[in-house]
């Protein structure tokens, strides 16, 4: 069984944050080492490729890019040089880095860092220079939250994409990052997926010749919510293990920085449908732990990309406050939250918290907002601080409430999307049955 959720893995070592800034300067702004240290690189191209190797590459905007080689691989042709080489464009994020033949790259730029093997001082452990100087690249660019040694693991773990395509439903849709499919799916670019019962195979014929005999028409579990054309469904993990199991893999294909559990029995899944005619089609999840010490409200979330930047990531997030003001709690995503998964949560605690403000007259406490909303007195905190909302008078913290800055910021914020219609909610919190 394999289900997703966030690391809870501890902060970095004060140490090792103040290394790694300690080592940036002596890069240069693009990521290449500066001109003192031409010791460490060679202006030769000599193929094939190191990996760890700088050099520009033609991306699909035609135009020339900086890349790092990630990995390189040999493909079965008869010519000299027949290698591909996975690379990360430094400019962009990093569910873009992809294949590329030899011809994309521009060998008159390459620069080769010799990789002689350093020893990390925070874990004793050896490692090529380039290695090392990717994890201190990635921990100055935000994600000091996880511990060296699993951002290692992770890096190692998820740094080629497996999986280039999926077909679900009626869409072909390009994949993010790397997704632990059982190793006989490895060789395979494309996956075919039953877009009901998440079923994956390997050719598009065994998969018209499941739909035939498939007769699920909408997730498993309960309809919850149901409002025009949207449904919600809740998908119990230990009921519909399979289910639960294949939704992560397909998930994980999206998402990053997630640390793998075994155990999808321990989660709720709660999965967003647009239905019609001819069934209700999965648009996106979010998945609960049903028993969280720490008040986590959601563990995973994602809206599949055909249907991205239309207000479903929102409505996901709103829904699973919804949840948590029935159950009485106030909640919190698992951290480290993915970089579109921040951007989401701090527009829906913006609109949520200065909707408030705007509306109320006299003073309100953080305890106050987090008894309306559901929402974790420390994001409401940070969200207010993060806007300049928090002001230190006499001793005290103050929430300075300006209507026109309000107003900025509300604006700034977006707007909040599809709406979460609480009198179309069924549902009943979690109970363990023994
Ligand atoms: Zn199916």
């Amino acid at each position: 069984m394999v289900s997703m959720a966030h690391s809870t893995a501890p902060a970095a070592a004060n140490g090792h944050t103040a290394k790694a800034s300690a080592f940036t300067p002596g890069t240069t702004a693009n990521g290449t080492l500066p001109e003192n240290d031409a010791s460490r690189k060679r202006k030769t191209a000599i193929l094939p490729l190191e990996v760890g190797s700088r050099v520009n590459c033609r991306w699909r905007d035609g135009k020339q890019h900086p890349v790092k080689v990630i990995e390189r691989r040999k493909i079965f042709s008869d010519g000299t040089n027949d290698y591909e080489y996975y690379v990360h464009y430094t400019e962009f994020n990093r569910r873009l880095d992809e294949w590329v033949k030899l011809e994309q790259l521009d060998l008159s730029t390459v620069e080769t860092d010799v990789d002689e093997k350093v020893e990390d001082k925070v874990t004793g452990l050896k490692m090529t220079r380039h290695q090392k100087r990717k994890i201190d690249e990635t921990h100055v660019e935000g994600h000091e939250e996880l511990d060296a040694a699993s951002l290692r693991e992770h890096e190692e773990f998820t740094k080629v994409k497996n999986i280039a395509t999926i077909e679900l439903g009626r869409y072909e849709i390009e994949t993010w990052y790397f997704s632990p499919f059982p190793p006989e799916y490895n060789d395979c670019g494309k996956l075919f997926f039953c877009e009901f019962c998440l079923n994956f195979m390997k050719r598009k014929e065994q998969l018209q010749r499941h739909m035939r005999k498939c007769d699920l028409k909408h997730p498993p579990g309960d309809e919850i919510y149901r409002n025009g054309t949207l449904s919600m469904f809740e998908i119990d993990g230990k009921k519909n293990k399979v289910y639960g199991q294949n939704l992560c893999y397909l998930a994980k294909l999206f998402l990053d920085h997630k640390t793998l559990y075994y155990d999808v029995d321990l989660f709720l899944f709660y999965v967003l449908c647009e239905c019609d005619d001819r069934g209700c089609h999965m648009v996106g999840y979010f998945s609960k732990e049903k028993h969280s010490e720490e008040s986590y409200n959601l563990a995973c979330i994602l809206t599949l990309p055909p249907y991205q930047r239309k207000g479903y990531g929102k409505f996901l997030i709103a829904f699973s406050y919804e949840l948590s003001k029935k159950e009485g709690k106030v909640g919190t995503p698992e951290r480290p939250l993915s970089d579109l998964g921040l951007l989401s949560y701090r527009g829906y605690w913006t609109r949520i918290l200065l909707d408030i403000l705007k509306k109320h007259k006299g003073n309100i406490s953080i305890k106050e907002l987090s008894d309306m909303t559901a929402i974790k007195a420390e994001d409401i905190l940070a969200t207010l601080q993060n806007l300049e909302l928090i002001q230190y008078r006499k001793g005290q913290h103050v929430i300075c409430a300006d209507p026109k800055i309000l107003d900025r910021h509300l604006k700034a914020a977006g707007r909040g999307g599809l709406e979460v219609d609480v009198s179309k909610l069924i549902w009943t919190p979690y109970k363990e049955q023994s």
